[in-house]
């Protein structure tokens, strides 16, 4: 996979679900960017596991989880609240650090997906308590696209986050990652403008579909 992507594209492993000897064995070939979705799942992992891997956590995040994984993570993908970004900024504080995130944009039809809205995405920038903060740093944005056959309808999709990636970008030199596409449309991501895509079942073969 990695040498189907165009240079600049990093790889997000997703090995959630997967045991460490999966994850041990895509280490051996080079990689070191892994995607976790579940916090206990993640801290296993990480204690187990070299630690020159970096560690993103790719699922929706709890509150008051953040602090188990505030000291290894290297990138949260999925903020998509001035709540949960304040926990984070917490914890970081706590222990002297700054954690990179990426805000979530809401852009499938779907009901159930996480994420803002421009509108959310806007107001949350520019309050008083995001601006205080200092121990996080935004470093752009991360979506996920309606799980369909329909091509023309994700490509959309992905070319609107891609607007709303261009339009932060200008104002924010710091944003520079954009995380968009996964095994079924990381293509489509790709030519939309992607610079990070989050890869599981195309890599460590699919999981059981209880875990998903
Ligand atoms: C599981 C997951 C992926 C990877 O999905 P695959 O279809 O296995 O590539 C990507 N992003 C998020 C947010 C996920 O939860």
């Amino acid at each position: 996979i990695k040498s189907q992507l165009p240079e600049g594209v990093v790889l997000v492993a997703v090995s959630k679900t997967k045991p460490t000897s999966a994850i041990l064995e895509a280490y051996r070939a080079g990689q070191r960017v892994f995607g976790e979705n579940k916090v206990q799942e993640m801290v296993q992992k990480w204690e187990e596991l070299p630690k020159d891997i970096q560690w993103h956590m790719i699922g929706h995040l709890q509150r008051n989880k953040v602090k188990y994984i505030a000291p290894f993570v290297s990138l949260i993908h999925g903020v998509d609240s001035l709540k949960l970004l304040k926990e984070i900024d917490r914890q970081a504080k706590a222990i002297g650090r700054t954690i990179p995130c990426l805000l979530q944009l809401h852009i499938a039809q779907e009901e159930t997906k996480f994420g803002l809205d421009p509108g959310e995405l806007g107001a949350l920038l520019e309050s008083p308590e995001f601006r205080a903060m200092e121990h996080v740093q935004i470093m752009g944005l991360m979506g996920m696209a309606t799980h369909t056959g329909d091509k023309t309808r994700i490509r959309k999709e992905f070319e609107y986050l891609k607007g709303q990636f261009d339009t932060l970008k200008k104002t924010r030199p710091k944003i520079s990652i954009l995380s968009m596409g996964m095994s079924s449309d990381y293509p489509l991501a790709v030519e939309a403008g992607s610079t990070m895509v989050r890869i599981g079942s195309d890599i460590f073969g699919n999981r059981e579909p209880i875990h998903q």
